[in-house]
């Protein structure tokens, strides 16, 4: 399908430890675990790629795996969600059913025999039934907020959805704590903090949506021309302190050039030679694509109507995003 696939430096750890405490049968189970992980997350990359998201990568921790998506479609969320889990108890399934006409005991706990196929298939069965769970942060979460977002509307879902999560991780915490394990006590705080993220990450969207980028745009436009040298460019940089701007030619924005651009370069080298191509938004775009826009790039200019309306660079980004902060402590 055209998406890398990565593992974390402690994915490795904890495989090297897996072959550590119970050999080449520990191994071989945790490849094939895996490898069921990442079917489950091509299974929801697969209907996702179908409503156009873009997937940058899918990253396997040793807690799960994780399909990066740029986004998910409101009117997708319920097929993609499913989907995951709909693969995992397939694959549950099919192991299951293979398991009883051949099987290989690799693996033994504690005098506790582990057949390779029946394993992997109680595994997947565990892992798409705890994923339809209806609560954040499993796939049943965004299932639950599908099924009930257009009655009780899109952030009550998604509170909803987020307190089952948490009330969730809450009982399996006691749970953990009177049975001793270590492994239920993690899952458990993982899951309180996915369940509270999933809700504070929809606010500030919701927050950023409404804020456009010419209310934080800065209109004052100090701009260079192509044919400034770059030892003009360092004056004017020691007199007004701003790390880039913009080249302008006959009133049209034609450049960018920042300070990264002009170190280690002779200063009687013109500016038209080491200008970048600027990277333009709209005086109507929201915060959350300006913050996809701004990761690249220092400055961004804004232009509308073929003009240059104002200049926003990444220290002006933190700012706002600060004092959102504030405003949101003092409510
Ligand atoms: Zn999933």
């Amino acid at each position: 399908m055209g998406i890398p696939i990565e593992l974390h430096i402690t994915f490795i750890l904890l495989l090297m430890l897996v072959y550590y405490l119970w050999g080449i049968g520990g191994f071989i189970l945790y490849v094939f675990l895996f490898t069921s992980v990442v079917l489950h997350e091509l299974g929801h990359s697969y209907v996702a790629k179908k409503y156009g998201v873009y997937i940058e990568k899918i990253l396997l921790l040793p807690i799960g795996g994780m399909a990066m998506m740029d986004r998910i479609p409101k009117e997708g969320e319920f097929k993609i969600a499913i989907a995951g889990p709909a693969v995992s108890i397939i694959l549950g399934i099919l192991f299951l059913g293979l398991s009883n006409f051949m099987d290989f005991n690799i693996l033994k706990i504690d005098n506790m025999v582990y057949p390779l196929f029946m394993t992997v298939g109680v595994l997947n069965f565990m892992l798409g039934i705890f994923n339809l769970l209806p609560a954040f942060p499993m796939d049943g979460g965004r299932i639950l907020r599908a099924l009930i977002s257009h009655k009780v509307g899109y952030i009550k879902a998604t509170k909803i959805a987020s307190t089952i999560g948490q009330y969730l991780s809450f009982i399996m915490l006691g749970f953990g704590i009177i049975s001793l394990n270590i492994i239920l006590i993690l899952i458990a705080l993982f899951i309180y903090y996915g369940a509270s993220q999933e809700y504070s990450a929809l606010l500030a969207y919701d927050v950023f949506n409404k804020i456009k980028v010419k209310d934080i745009m800065s209109k004052n436009i100090v701009s260079v021309s192509p044919e400034d040298s770059v030892k003009d460019l360092v004056d004017l940089m020691f007199k007004y302190k701003y790390l880039g701007y913009p080249v302008i030619k006959n009133g049209k924005l034609v450049g960018s050039v920042s300070f990264d651009d002009i170190t280690n370069v002779d200063e009687n080298i013109l500016v038209k030679d080491i200008m970048t191509p600027p990277v333009i938004v709209p005086e109507h775009m929201d915060l959350n694509d300006l913050l996809l826009k701004i990761n690249n790039s220092e400055t961004v200019y804004v232009v509308d109507n073929n003009e240059l309306k104002g200049i926003i660079s990444k220290t002006d980004v933190i700012r706002i995003l600060k004092l959102l902060g504030l405003k949101n402590n003092y409510k």
